[in-house]
């Protein structure tokens, strides 16, 4: 007896409805798409109880003659390509000629749409995807798709559907990616009849982040973009050091105009912001990557929701370079927000407006400002790193010493220490009002560009041990130890092999010394070997560092001297990314006087 049978057309649509259709927001991201395409330039989107109920799409674009609009609900019929080979160099958003007839087959559905020339326009009724009428329409020019009812003949799928914030939370999101893809398309979102936003067709990416998340939100972004050209291009907006979310929902990224996710890109991000990134969070960015269609298969997902590319590793550099880059321009805007100390005013004209800030009376008593002055004499500030020399050394007024010093030591790299509070927070001015350094962390970033500079030269030193302990190791460990010897070596981790299971460790790093050697060391193989899958070595090599001079940088009560203060504060601003440690965390903050000001009750 034979067992196989065709499908009928109606239950091959709902089987392939099911990959394609998976909630609301996805019929909303295949009708915009679909309107993007038809070259739409405002699309009006609609959707009552999360979608689950309506989904409606109006867009201005081509539209279809009578003839399409039947042919468009067939399954494989698409505009878009023609052969094979065609898939190659798709540069259309649509190109499987699915989603409607995949659409239409699970909801009740109506497809009006005119074309701009034409008299008259053509709509068609739809339900279960059985088409039910077909009649002449006046409507405008352009194409409407109502989609009502969704799931309403495949009772197990709805009940799939979430609460209906949820579904409606998904549609919006889509929509956000439609419209950063696409500033100079004009959309607008209803909910339940309420007008949720509505942007007007934006010149450049910046307006339309503006007009979805507000001018400040665009403060937060820097550009990327101005590398050098290449098979990959890539601009757009990321966050700045220290801007992330706990989740990815902010991490946008276009290839050839298409939202996608990709694991390769997503790793290549979190190298570009590297140390710029705290652990578990992601980065915001808004990120287009454009290349030839030959170089990236968009045919491996239903809902064209991830591609393939042919040589991830040339992406992946692209994007890591891309951020890194964008990472390094940013610092120079970073040191001219954190400007230079509050201006000498000496004494304050009495008509000063109210705007103007006099000196601050330091924390520390007068008298033991004295005494801590008087140390100054054998203190001679380091040389000015780029980040001091740009910030320039102020004279701060009546705090400064008087004379034979050139430049005023309290006023480390245009700051001017005020004192410590707790033992760990360095308070100090700067002309924005308060700057709260987390010692601790601070000193972390520097010891981390500190290794990281000597181990990209020539290594950093390891001191012989007297008593070279051993360490003994798994087959596996063995292994991926003999393998990275080279690496330990420049960080100054001699180990040597001492037999078939064990190494002997001859020489530590002053910075790891103190501690319980083989103890130090075994926690660093671990670490190393959990960073190091898919990171490049010298990558591997900073994450390590990254993670175990924390533990072994300045405890957070060691009680520093204020030339020590004042050396910390200038090692720091000389530092390549001195406003986060290399966990991510700040490494200072700034109260502005307009936030003291509204504190206080002086303005509000
Ligand atoms: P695809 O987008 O993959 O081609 P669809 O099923 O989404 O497949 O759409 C089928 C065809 O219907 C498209 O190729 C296009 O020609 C036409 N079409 C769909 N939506 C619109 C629209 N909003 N405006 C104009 N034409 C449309
Ligand atoms: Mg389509």
């Amino acid at each position: 007896m034979s067992r196989i049978a065709l499908l009928s057309e109606e239950v091959a649509s709902q089987v392939a409805a099911g990959e394609v259709v998976e909630r609301p927001a996805s019929v909303v991201k295949e009708l915009v798409e679909n309107s993007l395409d038809a070259g739409a330039g405002r699309v009006e989107v609609r959707i009552a109880r999360g979608g689950a109920s309506l989904v409606r799409v109006v867009d201005d674009g081509c539209g279809m003659d009578r003839d399409d609009a039947l042919l468009c609900l067939e399954r494989h019929a698409t505009s878009k390509i023609r052969s094979g080979a065609d898939l190659a160099t798709v540069a259309t958003l649509g190109f499987r000629g699915e989603a409607l007839p995949s659409i239409a087959s699970v909801s009740r559905f109506t497809l009006s749409t005119r074309e701009h020339d034409a008299v008259s326009g053509t709509e068609i009724v739809v339900a279960g995807g059985r088409i039910r009428e077909v009649r002449d329409g006046g409507e405008a020019p352009g194409t409407s798709i109502e989609v009502r009812s969704l799931f309403y003949n495949l009772p197990a799928r709805r009940k799939f559907l979430r609460a209906e914030n949820t579904e409606a939370g998904h549609v919006e999101h889509q929509l956000h990616l439609q419209a950063i893809g696409h500033p100079g398309t004009g959309f607008s979102f209803i909910r339940d009849g309420h007008l949720v936003f509505q942007l007007p067709p934006a010149p450049a990416l910046r307006d339309r982040i503006r007009d979805l998340h507000g001018a400040g939100f665009l403060e937060s972004l820097i550009p990327v973009g101005d590398g050098p050209p290449g098979p990959v291009t890539v601009s757009g907006l990321i966050g700045k050091p220290g801007v992330s979310r706990a989740s990815r929902v902010q991490q946008i990224v276009f290839v050839n105009g298409r939202a996608i996710e990709n694991p390769a890109i997503n790793h290549a991000l979190r190298e570009g912001y590297h140390t710029a990134l705290m652990k578990g969070q992601f980065p915001v960015t808004f990120l287009f990557l454009e290349m030839d269609p030959a170089l990236v298969d968009v045919n491996v997902h239903p809902a064209k929701r991830e591609v393939r590319f042919r040589d991830p590793s040339l992406v992946r550099e692209a994007v890591t370079d891309a951020v890194r880059r964008a990472i390094e321009n940013a610092r120079g805007s970073w040191n001219e927000a954190f400007r230079p100390g509050p201006p000498a005013i000496s004494p304050a004209p009495a008509s000063a407006p109210p705007e103007a800030y006099p000196e601050t009376p330091a924390l520390i008593p007068e008298r033991e400002q004295r005494v801590l002055r008087g140390d100054w004499s054998s203190f001679s500030p380091a040389p000015a790193g780029p980040a001091a020399s740009a910030a320039g050394y102020e004279s701060v007024g009546p705090a400064a010493p008087a004379a034979g010093y050139e430049n005023a030591p309290d006023s480390a790299g245009g700051f001017r220490i005020l004192g410590v509070l707790g033992k760990l927070y360095v308070l100090m001015e700067n002309a924005s009002g308060l700057v709260l350094v987390d010692q601790h962390a601070a000193h972390e970033r520097i010891l981390f560009e500190e290794l990281r500079r000597r181990m990209e030269q020539q290594g950093v030193p390891g001191q012989h041990l007297l008593l070279p302990p051993t360490i003994a190791v798994t087959p596996k460990d063995r292994e991926w130890l003999l393998g990275n010897l080279g690496t330990l070596q420049r960080m100054g981790i001699g180990l040597e092999e001492f037999g078939p299971s064990t190494f002997k460790l001859d020489t530590l790093p002053e910075y790891l010394m103190g501690g319980d050697p083989a103890q130090t060391v075994r926690d660093i193989i671990d670490e190393l070997r959990q960073a190091g899958s898919g990171a490049s070595r010298v990558r591997m090599g900073e994450d390590v560092i990254a993670t175990t001079v924390c533990r072994h940088a300045v405890k957070a009560h060691d009680t520093l001297r204020e030339p020590e203060l004042v050396k910390l504060i200038e090692d720091l601003l000389a530092c390549e990314l001195p406003y986060c440690c290399p966990h991510g965390r700040p490494t200072m903050i700034q109260i502005s006087h307009a936030e003291l000001e509204k504190k206080f009750g002086r303005r509000v």
